[in-house]
């Protein structure tokens, strides 16, 4: 394409960067930042989409018996191919607020673990949802471009991210990622641990919102300087009537210990799977963790205590991945120059 007829072009489209989280979905817009933020989910009846976003997690776990709320990447997986497609169209849509002549040039980051099938479903659902052009990037990439991590150069970068459904762990240099490790252990299970535990030890059944809001408010990976407590209320399961009780955050942190250490799991299997010069850059700069997962109470302190590295935490872990499409972007367009004088 000549410089002026891209230059047209640019004119008349623009730039979207997609992070299609398992739990929450943000859009960047280039020259805006990221301009929405909303949770991955959708509420349904039979085939009929009622709402998507922010107005779709109002209803999780309140709906009537004919309404469901559904999460379709919640394994970090597309399981459910046309909720996923509705979701990109919901999001590119809302997304596009100026009227352009053309659809907008899309980047959207996808979990490292997905199916080639899944990977051309997102390409083709973003296209039906009117993008002019499909890119995607693999999200522990895009979440080490967000933080700031010097990818492109011959050293070894680790990046932890730790979301919904899955916490993608990976090394990378030279701008390619060397090893990688997707597990379905993330912020999800940690809420389901809370709400077995609450089960077990008290009789008292809770809905994960509650579970989540827990592990928000009085979570913590590692023994915390003034330990703190909340009252939760649930329905007892003998009684079968609502009831509260109180919960401390040490229970809590032991509730959330056997789905801890399945994650630093992964982060150790990828230390082993280092080459020794790229190792070795790891001991100064140390491991970089992003993900709402990261938020977590003393969890750099946990990573610290059980990997020996430095540990940092980003900056704005919910925004890694979408400020990284925000930045890849830009590249695109280096790139899309650089083939263009050719
Ligand atoms: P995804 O990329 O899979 O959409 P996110 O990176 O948006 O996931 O992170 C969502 C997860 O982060 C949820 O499980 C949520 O409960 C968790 N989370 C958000 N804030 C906190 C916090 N302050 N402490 C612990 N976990 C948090
Ligand atoms: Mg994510």
């Amino acid at each position: 394409m000549s410089s002026l007829l891209q230059k047209i072009t640019n004119f008349f489209s623009y730039d979207i960067g997609i992070d299609l989280g398992t739990a929450n979905t943000l859009v960047f817009i280039k020259n805006q930042g990221v301009v929405m933020r909303e949770p991955s989910v959708v509420a349904v009846k039979g085939d009929k989409v009622l709402a998507v976003g922010d107005d779709a997690k109002r209803m999780l776990g309140r709906t009537p018996g004919s309404v469901t709320a559904i999460r379709p990447l919640k394994n970090g997986v597309i399981a459910d191919f046309y909720n996923t497609e509705e979701m990109l169209r919901y999001f590119i849509k809302k997304a596009a607020t100026r009227r352009s002549l053309l659809g907008p040039r899309v980047l959207i980051a996808i979990p490292s673990g997905i199916t080639e099938v899944e990977r051309r479903a997102v390409i083709e659902s973003a296209e039906a949802a009117g993008a002019r052009k499909v890119h995607l990037i693999e999200e522990p990439m895009a979440a080490a471009i967000g933080v700031g991590l010097p990818v492109q150069e011959a050293s070894g970068n680790m990046i932890v991210d730790i979301g919904g459904g899955t916490t993608e762990v990976a090394l990378i240099s030279l701008s390619g990622i060397v090893y990688s490790r997707s597990v379905r252990c993330a912020g999800d299970d940690l809420d389901d641990s809370i709400i077995s535990y609450l089960k077990r030890s008290y009789n008292l059944m809770i809905g994960e919102r509650t579970a989540e809001d827990i592990k928000i408010r009085i979570g913590s990976a590692y023994p915390l300087t003034k330990e703190l407590s909340m009252d939760v209320k649930g329905r007892d399961l003998v009684a079968g009537l609502p009831k509260t009780i109180t919960i401390s955050s040490e229970e809590v942190r032991e509730a959330l210990s056997e789905q801890l250490n399945t994650i630093i799991n992964a982060v150790r299997t990828t230390l082993e799977r280092c080459p020794p010069e790229l190792a070795a850059d790891l001991v100064d700069k140390g491991i970089v963790v992003a993900g709402g997962g990261a938020l977590l109470r003393g969890l750099d302190q946990l990573f610290h205590e059980q990997t020996g590295l430095p540990i940092h935490i980003a900056d704005d872990p919910l925004s890694a991945v979408a400020e990284g499409t925000g930045k890849a972007l830009q590249e695109l367009d280096f790139f899309a120059n650089v083939t263009e004088t050719q």
